[in-house]
């Protein structure tokens, strides 16, 4: 069945959002104006099923940009959140859940000696990256195209033309003089990091990389890539961040950079760890960590930092992983990207690639495989912005948005995906023909 999305309330209610908020949103991929058309407005979530103010459903398979990986609202998590919010919202003082839920991520992640709540992904990365200047003295950080790390300013850096170390700001508002101390090279590309290390390697502070890339589509790493970056950076005396803010609890029960070849002296999460609530941290070293204030030079701090509700919501998810979780993640993911292969080749959509690590996809109009973000940006965005409204109309919730990372939930089940087969097929035969709406 198709009716076209948004229906009348979100549409009334996009445009009395727009007269009062900054393009109607408060982050702005939600906008669709990568996609055309107006966003669809949610009243509720339950599982793998996200339903709209006009009363449809939808399959979810954004998951909040990956931080419900148990789905929307999982019973047990709400139930520790609504218990912990009737004991007192925040206190700004040292609360149990705080220590509990380090305790929980460090038996899962022990080279997290240290660790430090902090309310947002961006946050992180950007105590991160001073941490790492603090403790090296050095100024430069090193970061891959197409790589995301929130939006402090040293961050938003794109490659320059000429020299690999003259980056320019991604954002207005951005000094040249900030992201000048920033380098941006293509993400697996051993070889301009050799040369980078070779040249200036004594000024570099830390490289920060995504284990799979997860912000240009899906982008897994190549054999020795991140191999490359630990020794390259390490024999320079640099830090390795690993920005597991996706990764970290999604794709195992843990951190992934090490089996996926990576040691990393810092390593960033968020999403996953926070179940749904506003969560980033980071840690790693205890020599590196204990630089930061109280115990050292390096400052840092929050007024809502290790927030009770998102504490609560963070150990709750964690307690339900189990390898089963896992398991059956696996399984939808992999019956997913085989549906959307098959269903490709039957309505002769080419090219057409899906990279797939766990339950991260990257659904790409362009021939792979995709090693970095040129491949990636081959990529039709008009083509995509058919298949999601096309789907959109059908009841299934994709990423608005080419080059965003497609989440599978563990709520998601094999007749939930056999039920949306019919809206990816339309998705893709309406990607193929011109013209289509919108
Ligand atoms: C989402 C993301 C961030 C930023 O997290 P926010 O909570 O949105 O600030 C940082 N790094 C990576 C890899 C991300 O995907």
């Amino acid at each position: 069945m198709s009716r076209p999305s948004p229906g009348p309330v979100s549409r009334r209610l996009a445009h009395r959002a727009a007269r009062v908020l900054v393009g109607g949103v408060d982050s702005p991929v939600r906008s669709f104006r990568a996609v055309g058309g107006t966003p669809v407005f949610f009243a509720r979530g339950r599982g793998a099923y996200l339903f709209d103010v006009d009363g449809r459903r939808y399959l979810d398979l954004v998951g909040s940009w990956g931080a419900n990986l148990l789905g929307n609202a999982p019973p047990d998590v709400v139930r520790a959140v609504r218990k912990t919010a009737l004991r007192g919202l925040t206190f700004g003082a040292p609360s149990p859940l705080e220590h509990e839920l380090a305790e929980r991520i460090r038996r899962a992640a022990p080279e997290l000696e240290r660790l430090r709540f902090v309310s947002s992904g961006t946050e992180a990365v950007m105590s991160a990256v001073r941490l790492a200047r603090g403790f090296t003295g050095r100024p430069k950080v090193v970061k891959f195209a197409g790589g995301y790390h929130g939006h402090s300013d040293g961050l938003l850096a794109r490659a320059g033309s000429g020299l690999a170390t003259a980056s320019l700001p991604d954002s207005a508002g951005v000094p040249p003089t900030i992201v000048g101390e920033t380098v941006v090279l293509s993400y697996n590309d051993p070889e301009a990091l050799a040369d980078l290390f070779g040249r200036h390697g004594r000024s570099i502070a830390a490289v920060v990389v995504e284990p799979v890339g997860g912000n240009m589509g899906v982008v897994p790493p190549r054999p020795g890539f991140l191999e490359a970056v630990s020794s390259l950076a390490h024999r320079s005396g640099s830090l390795v961040i690993a920005d597991e803010v996706i990764t970290g609890f999604r794709l195992r029960n843990g951190t992934v950079h090490d089996s996926l070849g990576l040691t990393a002296d810092l390593v960033t999460l968020g999403k996953v760890v926070g179940g749904g609530m506003p969560v980033g941290a980071y840690g790693g070293r205890r020599e590196v960590m204990e630089l930061v204030a109280p115990l050292g030079p390096v400052y840092q701090a929050g007024t809502l930092s290790g927030h009770p509700l998102a504490m609560a919501a963070g150990l709750a998810t964690l307690d339900r992983l189990s390898p089963a979780v896992y398991r059956a993640l696996e399984r939808s993911s992999s019956d997913l990207e085989e549906r959307l292969v098959r269903s490709a080749e039957e309505e002769g959509v080419d090219p057409f690639t899906v990279e797939r690590v766990g339950s991260m996809l990257g659904v790409f109009f362009a021939p792979g495989p995709i090693r970095d973000d040129r491949d990636a940006g081959r990529t039709d965005r008009a083509q995509y912005a058919r298949f999601f409204h096309a789907a959109l109309d059908r009841g299934v919730y994709l990423p608005p948005s080419a080059l965003e990372t497609t989440f599978v939930s563990a709520a998601i089940r094999p007749e939930d995906l056999e039920r949306a087969q019919g809206a990816l097929r339309s998705g893709l035969r309406a990607a193929r023909r011109r013209g289509a709406r919108r």
